[in-house]
C-alpha cells in the first residue's frame, strides 16, 4: 500500500490526535479537579484548575499529616508530637523542636504582640479546659477557669535557638489558631513549586485563591453567612492570589442552658468571647499570619480589631456583627459585594457610633 500525500497528512494528524488524547488524559487539563480529605480536624478540599502534576495531591496530604504528627496537642490522636513535649516539659526543660513548629510558635507569638495579647499561643489549659469539640463538652468550674487563666501568657514563652521552654508547669502551647494557616501556606507553596497557576484550598475556613480563575479573571469567594447552615453565603470578595481566612462563632461550639460557648477562647476571661462580633475575615497574602490574625481580631472585639487591621500594612478585614451589620476596611471595600438583604454594609465611622458621611 503506497501512501499519497493526502493520505500522509492525515496519517500524521490522526497520530498527532492520538497523541494528544494520551497526553491530556495524563495531564488531566480539562474540567478542575479536586481532592478532599479529613485532614487537621477539618475538612480539607483543594481543586485545581489547570494541569494536574502528577502526584501533587498525595504530596500535600502526606505534607499536612507531617504538620499535624509535630504541632498536634490532641492526646487522643497523638502521644508524642514536638508540642506535646514542649507542653509535658513544662517547668522542667527546654525542648528542641523543628524549624517550622518554631516558625509557627513565633508567628503566633509576633500575632499575640500586634493584638496585645488577645491572641495567645499560650491558650493550651484553656483549650483543653473548655474542649468545645470533646465528646461531652460542658460548662467547667469557675474556679478552673480562673487557675487555667492564670497559666496563659505568651510573654513567658522562652525560645533559644530551636529550644522552646515554658517556665512553669501546666502551662501549655496550642496553635490551632495558626497553624492551619501554615498548611494552607505550605499546600500553596507546592502547588506553586509543581507550576499550578490555578487553584482553590479550603481548610475549613481558611481558603487560599491560587493565582487567578483560568481565564484571568479574579475568583470570586463567597464568605459564609455565621446565621446560618454552612454553604450559605452573605457575600461574595473578588481576589487574585489571596488568601481568605474566618474566625467566628458558628463552627465549632455546644450550647448548655441556651448559652453559646464557642471554641475562641478570651485569655483575659478565659471564657469564650463575648462581644458584638459573629465573623472576622481577614484577607492577605500570608495565610499564617491571616489566621492569627483573624483569631486575634475576633478576641479584640469590633473597634480595636478592626483599627489595627486598617492600620497594618497588607492586610484587609471584613467585620460583621450580631446586628448583622458588614464593615470593610478600606482597601477591601471595591472587591466586596453583599449577596443577602439581612446584611448591611456599615461605614467604618459606625463603630464607634458615629455619623456616617459617604465616603467613609
Ligand atoms: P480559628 O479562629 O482560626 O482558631 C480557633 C482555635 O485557636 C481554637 O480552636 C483554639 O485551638 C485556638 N484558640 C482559641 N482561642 C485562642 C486565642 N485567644 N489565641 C490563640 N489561639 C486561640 N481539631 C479536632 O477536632 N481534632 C483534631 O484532631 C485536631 N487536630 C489538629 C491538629 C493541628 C496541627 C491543628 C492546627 C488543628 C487541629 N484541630 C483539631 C483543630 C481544628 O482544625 C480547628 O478547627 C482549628 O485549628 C481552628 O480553626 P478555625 O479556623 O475554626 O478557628
Ligand atoms: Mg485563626
Amino acid at each position: 500500500m503506497s501512501y499519497t500525500p493526502s493520505s500522509r497528512i492525515a496519517a500524521v494528524v490522526r497520530f498527532s490526535l492520538l497523541i494528544l488524547a494520551v497526553f491530556l488524559i495524563g495531564c488531566n487539563t480539562a474540567a478542575p479537579t479536586s481532592e478532599s480529605r479529613l485532614k487537621l480536624g477539618t475538612n480539607i478540599t483543594i481543586t485545581i484548575h489547570d494541569t494536574v502534576p502528577r502526584g501533587i495531591f498525595p504530596d500535600i496530604w502526606t505534607r499536612f499529616d507531617e504538620i499535624e504528627q509535630k504541632m498536634s496537642i490532641n492526646e487522643s490522636r497523638w502521644d508524642d508530637t514536638e508540642l506535646l513535649q514542649v507542653n509535658q516539659a513544662a517547668g522542667d526543660h527546654p525542648v528542641t523542636v523543628s524549624d517550622e513548629t518554631l516558625l509557627v510558635v513565633q508567628e503566633g507569638l509576633r500575632v499575640g504582640e500586634l493584638t496585645d495579647g488577645a491572641f495567645d499561643v499560650t491558650v493550651a489549659p484553656l483549650v483543653l479546659l473548655w474542649m468545645v469539640t470533646g465528646s461531652t463538652p460542658q460548662v467547667p468550674d469557675q474556679e478552673r477557669v480562673a487557675a487555667a487563666r492564670e497559666l496563659i501568657d505568651y510573654t513567658r514563652v522562652q525560645i533559644e535557638g530551636n529550644a522552646i521552654y515554658l517556665p512553669e508547669p501546666g502551662m501549655g502551647i496550642d496553635v490551632g489558631g495558626v497553624a492551619k494557616g501554615y498548611a494552607a501556606a505550605e499546600a500553596a507553596r507546592l502547588l506553586r513549586e509543581a507550576g499550578v497557576n490555578h487553584a482553590i484550598l479550603d481548610l475549613g475556613g481558611d481558603v487560599v485563591a491560587l493565582g487567578t480563575r483560568p481565564d484571568g479573571r479574579p475568583w470570586r469567594i463567597g464568605l459564609q453567612d455565621p446565621t446560618r447552615r454552612r454553604g450559605a453565603l452573605m457575600g461574595v470578595v473578588e481576589v487574585i492570589d489571596t488568601a481568605i481566612v474566618t474566625s467566628g462563632v458558628y463552627e465549632r461550639f455546644f450550647e448548655q442552658d441556651g448559652v453559646r460557648y464557642h471554641h475562641i477562647i478570651d485569655p483575659f476571661t478565659g471564657y469564650p468571647t463575648r462581644n458584638e462580633l459573629t465573623s472576622v475575615t481577614i484577607l492577605s497574602s500570608d495565610p499564617t499570619y491571616g489566621d492569627a490574625l483573624s483569631t486575634g481580631t475576633f478576641v479584640m472585639g469590633l473597634e480595636t480589631g478592626f483599627n489595627l487591621i486598617e492600620e497594618l500594612e497588607d492586610v484587609e478585614g471584613i467585620f460583621i456583627d450580631e446586628q448583622q451589620r458588614v464593615f470593610l476596611t478600606s482597601g477591601v471595600r471595591d472587591s466586596f459585594r453583599l449577596l443577602s438583604d439581612e446584611f448591611a454594609v456599615s461605614c467604618a465611622d459606625d463603630i464607634a457610633g458615629g455619623q456616617c458621611n459617604s465616603d467613609s
